[in-house]
């Protein structure tokens, strides 16, 4: 079966690859379709390690042909997802207490294990989330890595309804994150970004306020208009960002962080102290937050934006992604084979 698989030189290869027969507890997806992620990028470029021979791919959604004995939580049939968190250990203190994406012996898809951007992926069956009837195979691919990733992120801001969030970065995760926060919490949604045209989507997509803080000062705008945010979720790759989300914020409120700049932010601490702000950090999200997820875009909550590409565009779709000239989410189409 074809594997896109990462080579030595930092590019990947479309390659022909046998799967090794399934143990216990395994499943085999003929997959649908599998999106393409920064982390990918990060994965194929050796940021994260030297990864030559791994097969990419952690939005994979696919179709169950095979089980291997054991198997009682997918059958046949059934479509389910590759995700980042593709299996933890299932007995440490973060396994058993909800924060399974915390697990020191963690495994992710597309970087410890082969992946689900290949004709078929073997996955560990209670790992694979099932995907409801009515979300399309493409949608739910966007959902398994970004999809998650913004509604755990929303769900950990402690949000309620009518409350005031502010968003940081309005690319791929900052507008799932919008169409979460707004549709499924019930919240007024501030958007924040540098880039006009992530701005005007943002106001599509239902954005109550809207500042373009290459030219507006967020965080004061935030605090004369409002009152302060109630909390603040940080996609954005730009220290500033991250600065500005704790100035933004009224006393209590939570700036959760789910973008990685490489750089260190600066806390004032009588700030933190003083005003009971609460800086936290977010990881992806667990099997349940990967059901509720997919639920919500299932409902027509949310609706990510997709546009499926073959293959064998994957070197053009990362060079795209260097060059910032990706809006929604690149899929690769395994269907039309
Ligand atoms: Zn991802
Ligand atoms: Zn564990």
């Amino acid at each position: 079966m074809k594997a896109a698989v990462v080579t030595q030189d930092h590019r990947v290869e479309i390659k022909d690859k046998k799967l090794r027969p399934l143990q216990h507890g395994e499943a085999l997806l003929k997959m649908d379709c599998c999106g393409v992620c920064h982390t990918d990028l990060h994965v194929k470029n050796g940021d994260f390690g030297d990864k030559t021979g791994v097969t990419l791919g952690h939005e994979g959604v696919g179709v169950v042909t095979e089980v291997g004995p054991g198997v009682t939580s997918l059958k046949v049939g059934d479509r389910a997802s590759v995700a980042w968190f593709y299996e933890g250990c299932g007995h440490c203190e973060y396994c058993n207490s909800g924060n399974e994406t915390l697990c020191r012996t963690v495994k992710n898809a597309g970087y410890s294990v082969d992946g689900g951007m290949a004709e078929q992926c073997i996955v560990v069956a209670d790992y694979a989330v099932k995907v409801p009837d009515g979300l399309g195979s493409a949608e739910a691919s966007s959902i398994t890595c970004a999809g998650v990733t913004t509604y755990k992120a929303v769900k950990l801001s402690l949000i309620k309804p009518g409350q005031w969030i502010a968003i940081y970065g309005l690319g791929g995760l900052g507008n799932l994150a919008l169409q979460y926060a707004k549709n499924v919490f019930n919240a007024k949604v501030i958007a924040i970004d540098v880039n006009d045209e992530q701005l005007k989507f943002a106001a599509e997509t239902g954005a109550d306020l809207i500042i373009n803080s290459r030219s507006e000062d967020a965080a004061k705008i935030i605090q004369e208009k409002v009152g302060g945010a109630h909390a603040a979720v940080v996609t954005a790759v730009a220290k500033s960002a991250f600065n500005s989300a704790v100035d933004a914020v009224r006393a209590g409120a939570r700036v959760v962080a789910v973008g990685l700049p490489p750089e260190s932010m600066s806390l004032d601490i009588p700030r933190l102290v003083l005003d009971g702000i609460q800086v936290v950090g977010s990881l992806v999200g667990t099997r349940q937050d990967l059901t509720e997820a997919f639920q919500f875009a299932a409902e027509g909550k949310v609706v990510p934006k997709v546009f499926m590409r073959p293959v064998e565009d994957i070197n053009t779709i990362f060079t795209e992604m260097e060059q910032g000239k990706i809006q929604g989410r690149m899929v690769i189409d395994f269907r039309n084979k």
